[in-house]
């Protein structure tokens, strides 16, 4: 897509610090990182979000995601990462091409991804996940 920021980076005609590339993706580390070794992997085909992409393409994308983490880990020490992929402006999405992040973490760092855990009714929660089973059947 002519306008996209990440199809520009896959194309090469803007520059990134590129650390993998294969046919379907391309990861790079982030402009402005989390913390250092914050990488992002962009799928090459320009797909906006998780809604748009075929379980084919996910699979092969997907592979690639533990020797990324397991490279960065390597590389950066650090004691645990998050693979965080966000999908709508709600979801905090601002860049609307496919990405997936990895996020090294280490005790007491700045990062905060947490929420407020919730509950549900007797019975609520088998009924929600029959719903959505059905969907998937
Ligand atoms: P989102 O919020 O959409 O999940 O994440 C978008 C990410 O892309 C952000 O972490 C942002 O820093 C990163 N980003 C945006 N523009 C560029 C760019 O031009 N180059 C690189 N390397 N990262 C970018
Ligand atoms: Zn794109």
């Amino acid at each position: 897509m002519d306008s996209c920021i990440f199809c520009k980076i896959v194309k090469g005609e803007i520059p990134s610090s590129v650390i993998y590339e294969d046919d379907n993706v391309k990861v790079i580390l982030d402009i402005a990182p989390s913390a250092k070794g914050h990488a992002i992997l962009l799928v090459k085909h320009h797909v906006a979000d998780i809604f748009e992409l075929d379980a084919e393409l996910a699979g092969k994308i997907f592979a690639v995601v533990p020797k990324v983490a397991a490279a960065i880990k390597a590389e950066l020490g650090c004691d645990g990462m998050n693979i965080l992929q966000n999908n709508g402006v709600e979801a905090g999405q601002t860049v609307f091409h496919l990405h997936i992040h990895f996020i090294p973490r280490w005790k007491d760092d700045a990062v905060n991804i947490k929420w407020t855990p919730g509950n549900y009714a007797d019975g609520e929660a088998a009924a929600l996940a029959a719903a959505i089973k059905s969907r998937l059947d």
